[in-house]
């Protein structure tokens, strides 16, 4: 009977990690800490492709003065409403500030005060602060993980894993410009092309959900699937805003923001968004967001009072195509 490696050229590694996003390449580097090989598979072209390439961003970190029980607390009671995974954000937020600095030893541009330390905005709550990456973080990141030895394949997309007695033994796909059919078999596969929201705007092209759906093929069972907040931004003939909470009008012309969220909240509005119902519910929808001109966002989870913090980009326009052909990845082909 015909196998699979009939339809195609084989490539064996270790490690396969599907997508060149943050998720990968961060994994990548991860696996190379072990003397194992390691492949990226990536549809467009690592480095570029992704979402933290489009302005993705900001988080969290508690820094050494801020108290990881209260955080908890706080964020279980007003933000999670026991919803999330505690165990979960206990380990990522004792993990967080040592994650940034891992971070900035990687190249990574982080914000530094004038003594170089991490410089971070405060929350409106005050327990915690934000900080956030240059937007080319994965330049610096993609260079690393191939310093230490990974491989990138660009330019295929990854289509369906393989299975053989209950587990993933790699995945088949196709290459996106010459229609090439591709087959990779690894000793452990990792999904790292993202999530499912290319629906919801147009940054987050990116997340299509293959992972997710070659996944729920392969047996995988679904979690958390009810979650996500793909919530601020708002397409309007065809241009896309970033919507800001300030302004929610209903049908009767009332800002219902300003009833329904008096003050700074920490997080995504809960009281809002169950005054937006309610709003509809009683007959004054539908509403609409109506900020007034040259407005920029927020207060968001900054708040008014603490130092705005920026994202710088590091790339100049004028030098991009020097660039890019100078941190074109390696790539291998079949043999
Ligand atoms: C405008 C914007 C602002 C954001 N702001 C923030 C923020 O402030 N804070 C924050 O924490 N997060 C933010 N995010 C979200 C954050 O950027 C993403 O959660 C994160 O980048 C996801 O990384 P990832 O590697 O898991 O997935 P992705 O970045 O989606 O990477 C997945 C990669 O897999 C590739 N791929 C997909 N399918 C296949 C396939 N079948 N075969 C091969 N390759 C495939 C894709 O091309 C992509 O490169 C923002 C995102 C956007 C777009």
């Amino acid at each position: 009977m015909a196998g699979i490696e009939d339809l195609g050229a084989v490539i064996q590694t270790d490690v396969l990690i599907i997508g060149g996003g943050i998720g990968g390449i961060v994994a990548a580097i991860k696996a190379k800490e072990y003397p194992v090989d390691v492949l990226i598979v990536e549809r467009e072209t690592t480095g570029w492709a992704g979402k933290a390439s489009k302005g993705g961003g900001a988080f969290l970190v508690l820094t050494p003065e801020e108290d990881l029980a209260t955080v908890m607390e706080y964020h279980v009671n007003n933000i999670g409403f026991y919803l999330e995974d505690q165990e979960l954000l206990s380990s990522y937020l004792s993990q967080s500030y040592g994650l940034a600095e891992q971070l900035d030893d990687w190249g990574v541009k982080l914000p530094k005060d004038e003594l170089g330390n991490l410089d971070v905005a405060k929350n409106p709550a005050g327990m915690w602060s934000l900080t956030g990456p240059d937007l080319n973080m994965l330049f610096p990141l993609r260079d690393k993980a191939l310093e230490m030895g990974a491989k990138v394949v660009n330019k295929v997309e990854l289509v369906d894993l393989i299975t053989q007695d209950d587990r993933v033994i790699g995945a088949v796909g196709f290459n996106v410009i010459d229609g090439n059919f591709h087959i990779i078999k690894a000793k452990a596969t990792i999904l790292a092309n993202g999530g499912c929201n290319f629906r919801s705007r147009r940054l987050w092209a990116a997340g299509t959900g293959d992972g997710i759906a070659a996944a729920y093929r392969a047996g995988a069972e679904m979690r958390n699937a009810e979650f996500g907040n793909s919530c601020c931004d708002v397409l309007i003939k065809d241009t896309e805003y970033m919507a800001d909470r300030r302004f929610i009008f209903n049908a009767l012309g009332e800002n219902i923001s300003k009833r329904y969220e008096p003050g700074t909240e920490p997080d995504i509005s809960l009281s809002l968004v169950l005054g937006m119902d309610r709003e509809i519910r009683e007959g004054r929808g539908p509403l609409y967001e109506d900020a007034p001109p040259g407005n920029l966002p927020g207060p968001s989870m900054f708040g008014e009072s603490t130092r705005p913090w920026v994202m710088s980009c590091s790339i100049n326009p004028k030098n991009a195509s020097r660039r890019s052909s100078r941190l074109r990845a390696p790539t291998i082909s079949p043999q």
